[in-house]
């Protein structure tokens, strides 16, 4: 038999991320100390209460059959409480749907919305799985570009130019992976306006990392005149819990956005794993002061690693905002060799640092942006402190 995989498949790459993060796990396995910047992984442990509330849900014996596919009601309400109160939006239990995590989120409104040919605008640099998740569903991605002398930020007048008539939808991320950069009231307003012109498109607003923001409070888009029809509001619970491994993401969206997703989730995965949700129930509704925390904790090594950066020649980076990466510009290096091995792209760039440093990146490219590679800080003082040292070391040799 012709071994081929559908066309769908054969567009995508596999997720850079995570394949950055087998290779780190590859190369710990052969004993190599390396120290894993790659994957945007807390290093804390989910809170206390959290792992309290799953452990009564299994003892309790009541959560082993199958959930709800759009997730348990009490933890659908909790969840729209949470929009009403911390974002200001009035999603209703009916408008929120659990899945396995915000990517599968996502992956189900992009199943649920797009018929194939229908352009998503994306804003460059991105999330790597937004390009995979619209091409899966025979999407066309649109990449609009911020630059880093703009914080990377996509603007009003950018979007406008970049709609078309087959423009269904517009995807981003605040505070943004891998940018760290945070859009104000302000820029939101401006994005608003824009897409309040054009009936049909749909705004896929990812704030899976709101509570990571050093800017002050996050500003939900959903939240602004006009946009709550207009509007699927993403999150989880993997960044602000440390709870990656849980699987719990979540939308808010208009009830008929809402019951797509539900529509597909049912067919795919049945519904989000019940013991999770027990736990994603805690989170929401407990105390904030571990996420607070960590956040400081993030501050902290955000300034640490701001100042190693910047120590290193020709690297230029932004002053994220939110987050727990740097997405610095590492062209410099782009054409320099130390002798034996030539520096052609982010790429290489990567695997250099990999072996000579033996500390893990992703390169840019994934991102869209192939001057850059992405450093996730959510790491220990120490190691980011001896990663630093050892990657200024390494690409002291490259001339
Ligand atoms: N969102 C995290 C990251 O960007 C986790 C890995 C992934 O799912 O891509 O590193």
């Amino acid at each position: 038999m012709k071994e081929s995989l559908s066309n769908r498949i054969e567009a995508i790459e596999e997720s850079a991320t995570l394949a950055m993060a087998a290779k780190a796990r590859e190369y710990k396995a052969k004993g190599i100390d390396v120290i894993s910047l790659s994957l945007g992984e807390p290093d804390f442990k989910t809170p206390q209460h959290v792992c309290e509330a799953a452990k009564k849900a299994i003892d309790e014996g009541k959560y082993f059959a199958y959930p709800p596919v759009a997730g348990y009601p009490d933890l659908r309400e909790a969840l729209a409480e949470k929009y009403n109160k911390e974002n200001n939006v009035p999603y209703k239990a009916a408008n929120i749907v659990v899945s396995n995590g915000a990517k599968q989120s996502i992956a189900n409104v992009m199943i649920a919305l797009l018929n194939p040919g229908d352009e998503v605008i994306i804003f460059s640099p991105y999330w790597v799985s937004y390009d995979a998740l619209v091409r899966l569903a025979e999407g066309t991605p649109v990449f609009v570009k911020g630059t880093l002398e703009n914080d990377f930020k996509v603007t009003a007048e950018q979007v406008e130019k970049a709609i078309t008539p087959k423009t269904r939808a517009i995807i981003f991320s605040s505070p943004c992976n891998p940018t760290g950069s945070v859009f104000s009231r302000s820029e939101l307003e401006a994005i608003s306006k824009v897409v309040l012109k054009h009936e049909n498109i749909i705004v896929i607003a990812d704030e899976i990392y709101e509570h990571i923001n050093f800017a002050g409070g996050n500003v939900s888009i959903a939240s602004l005149p006009g946009m709550f029809d207009r509007t699927i509001t993403v999150n989880g619970f993997a960044k602000g819990f440390a709870m990656t491994g849980w699987r719990v993401g979540y939308i808010g969206a208009p009830k008929w956005i809402a019951d797509g997703a539900i529509k597909v989730q049912g067919q795919i995965t049945s519904a989000n794993c019940s013991i999770s949700q027990r736990g994603a129930l805690a989170a929401v509704q407990g105390d904030l002061t571990p996420t607070h925390k960590m956040v400081e904790e993030y501050n902290n090594r955000r300034e640490i690693v701001y100042k190693l950066l910047k120590e290193i020649p020709g690297v230029k980076a932004n002053y994220p905002q939110g987050a727990f990466y740097f997405f610095p510009d590492v062209s410099y290096y782009y054409g320099k060799s130390d002798g034996e091995k030539t520096i052609k792209n982010g790429e290489d760039f990567c695997m250099y640092v990999l072996d000579k440093a033996h500390v893990s990146l992703v390169a840019g490219g994934a991102f869209g942006e192939e001057n850059c590679v992405r450093l996730s800080y959510a790491a220990s003082e120490k190691e980011l402190v001896e990663a630093l040292k050892r990657i200024k070391e390494t690409l002291s040799h490259l001339k």
